[in-house]
Parts: structure tokens; sequence; C-alpha cells
């Protein structure tokens, strides 16, 4: 029987996993992630201001027939078809490789500096803020995850002084009226928006390219992502965000299709999302499918066009940003109420699509 792994839990490998076994193709399929919850990932911001209200197990998402090992995959041999996790060796005919993304920059060893990106992270900052509601919270980073949690942490803790820092100017990638709005919420809430550059991390404070010397009880870092390393390490070809580089089917070599922010379309890049991580992985799913039944003849090659950008401003606010194809802002946005509502429907919508 056609033995197919898939390499990481999150959005695109489970959606990939699921796909793959609702085609009904004979293969064992089994997916690989080194914990037993689902990281819901885009509401890690509020897994660090503990307004997260369910967390799913990723047995309950997947299909029935699809095995969980639950183990860290510490290297990957592309050449004999095999990965292993530690001593063990797992072998399979098609590998979809799905293992993510991670922080980008750096963490100081400091336990007030915290990466949002990262679930254990987020999930420590969250017990060392409910100890001190009343802190100075720097944001680095005024991405859409940095805006999301400085938005997220000053509705939660009233109490606390939020700045957002960023060295380009606030909303880069935003129409203006979406820039505008978000300036003006965040700055209602008592956010203060700082265009700046940290030069340096240190215990409690950050320096600036301004010289100014920021002080802070936490520092949360949203500075960017990043793709796991496995695949660079393995000596398969990588951008310098260590994102696979693959084809319009997703093939990245011979046997391993790969999806989500693992990997990168040399031809089309797209953005690490999970607006992304969903669509690349179910046609990963399809794609292993197709190859199997009958090497993949049929199929065209991976196309998707963006829609929309979501953002959380706290849990009663949002904005949505329509897009071109390309993802270039429109001027059309929705905010206020109706914002939320649409982003919190496109959140559960990820985890239902799955
Ligand atoms: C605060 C925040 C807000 C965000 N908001 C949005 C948003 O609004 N819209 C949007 O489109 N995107 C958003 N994102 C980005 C989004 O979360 C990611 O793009 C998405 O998680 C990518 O999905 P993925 O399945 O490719 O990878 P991941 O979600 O990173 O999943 C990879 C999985 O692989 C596992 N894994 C990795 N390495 C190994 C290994 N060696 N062995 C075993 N298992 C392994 C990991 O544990 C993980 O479960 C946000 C991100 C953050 C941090």
């Amino acid at each position: 029987m056609t033995e197919v792994v898939v390499l990481g839990g999150g959005y695109a490998g489970i959606m990939a996993a699921n796909q793959l076994a609702k085609s009904g193709v004979d293969a064992k399929i089994t997916l690989i992630n080194d914990r037993g919850d689902f990281q819901e990932k885009i509401r890690n911001h509020q897994l660090l201001a503990g307004t997260l209200s369910r967390k799913y197990a990723i047995k309950e998402l997947l299909h029935p027939s699809v095995q969980l090992l639950e183990t860290k995959v510490t290297a990957l041999d592309p050449g004999k078809s095999v990965l292993y996790a530690g001593e063990s060796a797992i072998s399979y005919t098609y590998l979809i490789y799905a293992a993510g993304m991670v922080a980008g920059g750096e963490k100081p060893s400091s336990e007030d500096y915290a990466l949002v990106a990262d679930t254990k992270e987020s999930e420590r900052m969250a017990r060392r803020l409910n100890t001190t509601p009343n802190g100075r919270i720097t944001v680095a980073g005024g991405g859409l995850s940095g805006i999301e949690t400085a938005s997220e942490l000053a509705e939660r803790y009233p109490e606390s002084q939020v700045t957002l820092l960023d060295p380009a100017p606030f909303g880069k990638n935003f129409s203006q009226k979406a820039r505008q709005y978000m300036f003006d919420l965040l700055t209602r809430k008592g956010v203060v928006v700082l265009q700046d550059r940290i030069l340096s991390m240190e215990p409690g404070r950050v320096r600036l390219a301004s010289k100014r010397i920021l002080e802070h009880d936490h520092c949360i870092l949203a500075t960017g992502l990043r793709a796991t390393s496995l695949a660079q390490q393995a000596g398969l070809a990588c951008d310098d965000r260590h994102r696979v580089l693959v084809d319009r089917f997703l093939h990245a070599a011979p046997g391993i299709i790969a999806c989500g922010d693992a990997a990168v379309i040399e031809e089309s890049p797209l953005r690490m999302s999970c607006a992304m991580a969903l669509p690349t992985g179910a046609y990963a799913g399809k794609r292993v499918a197709s190859l199997i039944k009958n090497g993949g003849a049929e199929m065209k090659g991976f196309h998707q066009d963006y829609t929309i950008r979501c953002v959380s401003m706290g849990r009663k606010k949002g904005l949505i940003q329509f897009v071109r194809a390309d993802d270039a802002p429109k001027n059309f946005i929705l905010k206020e109420g109706k914002g939320a509502f649409v982003k919190e429907l496109v959140c559960k919508f990820t985890v239902k699509s799955l």
C-alpha cells in the first residue's frame, strides 16, 4: 500500500491529510506533529491576552482514517524517502511537508520577552501578564500580528501602558482609510504608536535608533515569520526564510509535496498566512491523491487569488481590508462591529473548513 506521511499538524497539514483521506485512494496516511493539541496560531494574540475560549485536539480535526503520530521530526533524508524522529526512521512513498512557521526574529533569554508566533511562549507570557495587569508593555513589530496583539492587550488590560513599535510608517500594506481607522482606534485605547528601530534588547528595556531607551515590564516580539528549518537542513533548495522552493504543482523534490508556510512557489511567492496555508494544503492533499491514482496527469497547477485581509482590534472591533487578486489593498474596508463579526467568522471557518 502507498504510505503517505504528512509532516505538520497545522492548518496546511491537517487540510492536506483530510483532503487525501476524503479522496478515497488506497493509502495509509500518517500525520506527524510534535504536540497533540492544535495550535490555532491566528489566535495567538488571544492566547497571550487570555481571551481564547476554545482549544482543539488535532485528533478531533482529523479524518478518522488518518493516523496521528505525536513526535518531533529531527531530520529528513529526501534521497532515501525517510524521515527521522530521533533514532526512529519512518519511510514514506509520498511526503507532504507542512512543517509551518516559527518566529522570524531573535529573542533574548530574559523572561520579559516573548514571541507571539510561538504558542508555548504566548502561553508563558499570558501567565506573566496576568500577574502584572498594569504593566508597561512593548509590542515590537507593527504588522498584522503586532497590531492585533497591541489592540487585544490594551483592551484586556486597560490599566497597562502599551507601546507599538515599528521602524516603518504605521499600517504599511493597508489602504489610507484602513490605516487611519486602526491608528485612531489604537490611540483611543491608549496605545502609543512609535516609529523607531530597536538597536538592542536588554532585560527590562530596548535601545532605539533615536537614542531613546524604552523601558518595559513585558515585551512581545511580533517581528515576522520564517519557515521551520528541516527542509533547509536536509539540503533542499530554500529561500532566505527557509521556505522550500516548489513548482506550481507544489513539488519540492521527487516524492515530496510541500504546502503552507513551509513552502514557497518559486514563480509566484505567496504571503506566509493561514489564508494561503488552507488552499495550498487542500491542493497538496488532492495532488498526492491524483499522483497515486494516475500520476497526476489531469491536474492544473495551484492558483488562488487573495480577497481580504482581516485584523481583529480587540474582541468587539475589527477591520476587513478588501484586496485585489495580487493582495494590493483596495479602498473598500469594513470596520467596527461588522469588521469584528467577519473576522470572527473567518477564524471559525478556518477550523470548520479542515
Ligand atoms: C498572532 C498571529 C495572528 C495571525 N493572524 C493571521 C490572519 O489573520 N490571517 C492569516 O492568514 N494568517 C495569520 N497568521 C499567520 C498564520 O498563523 C500562519 O500563516 C499559519 O499558522 C501557517 O499554517 P501552517 O499549517 O503552514 O503552519 P503552522 O500553523 O506553523 O503549523 C505547523 C505545524 O507543524 C508542527 N511542526 C513543526 N516542526 C515540526 C517537527 N519537526 N516535528 C513535528 N511537528 C512539527 C508544528 O508544531 C505545527 O503544529 C497569524 C499569525 C500570528 C502569530
